[in-house]
């Protein structure tokens, strides 16, 4: 079996994490392994959980995205219909079609790392191999390993300001939002529907 290099911006998961979490997702981030990518600020935005949560439920979704700010400017490029649209280039270019295989390839590599859950041992996240399902799983991926890996993140997240090549703290961001914002909480649900959709 090959070895992957670590992921670049992987560190350990502090209990103020925990709390930073909860407060993200209005519920406890459970199967957590360490926080894969930081905002701009230090809070989670990319956690790495395990392939099997603790009550033994599968979670396929290793690479989850929790920053509020972040999760709101997915779903709304997701309201737009680009997911179709990238869904249909994958058909239809074998190059890109390759390329997002072999993100899905090292999604499952990446997990197995830390687990195993045999129900879910072939299925990534997002909708990989073959279709575009949830940009949020896709962006997980793209923002823990670094560009490069998942060609329809590297594609969607420069449309969002502050993400490359740094990913800045918008955090505080205008319009009134605050971490408890009811959109972060859409997208969080967009990532697990997009796991019982399967
Ligand atoms: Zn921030």
């Amino acid at each position: 079996m090959s070895t992957l290099a670590p992921l670049p911006y992987d560190s350990p998961a502090t209990a103020a994490d925990h709390e930073v979490m909860r407060a993200q997702l209005g519920r406890e981030m459970r199967g957590v392994i360490s926080i894969a990518r930081r905002c701009g600020c230090g809070r989670p935005a990319v956690v790495r959980t395990s392939p099997r949560l603790e009550d033994g439920t599968p979670f396929p979704t290793s690479l989850y995205l929790t920053l509020p700010w972040l999760t709101l400017e997915i779903s709304r490029l997701e309201a737009t219909g680009l997911m179709a649209e990238l869904t249909e280039r994958v058909e239809q270019d074998s190059g890109l079609a390759a390329a997002y295989l072999g993100a899905h390839e090292r999604y499952l590599a990446r997990r197995a790392e830390i687990g195993d859950a045999e129900e879910v041992r072939h299925v990534s996240a997002g909708g990989m191999p073959t279709r575009v399902k949830c940009l949020h799983a896709l962006a997980g991926q793209a923002l823990a390993e670094g560009p490069g890996t998942n060609p329809i993140a590297d594609e969607v997240l420069p449309m969002i300001d502050g993400v490359l090549p740094e990913l800045l703290c918008r955090c505080d961001d205008g319009d009134g939002r605050t971490q408890d914002d009811a959109g972060a909480l859409d997208g969080a649900a967009d990532q697990d529907d997009a796991e019982e959709a399967r």
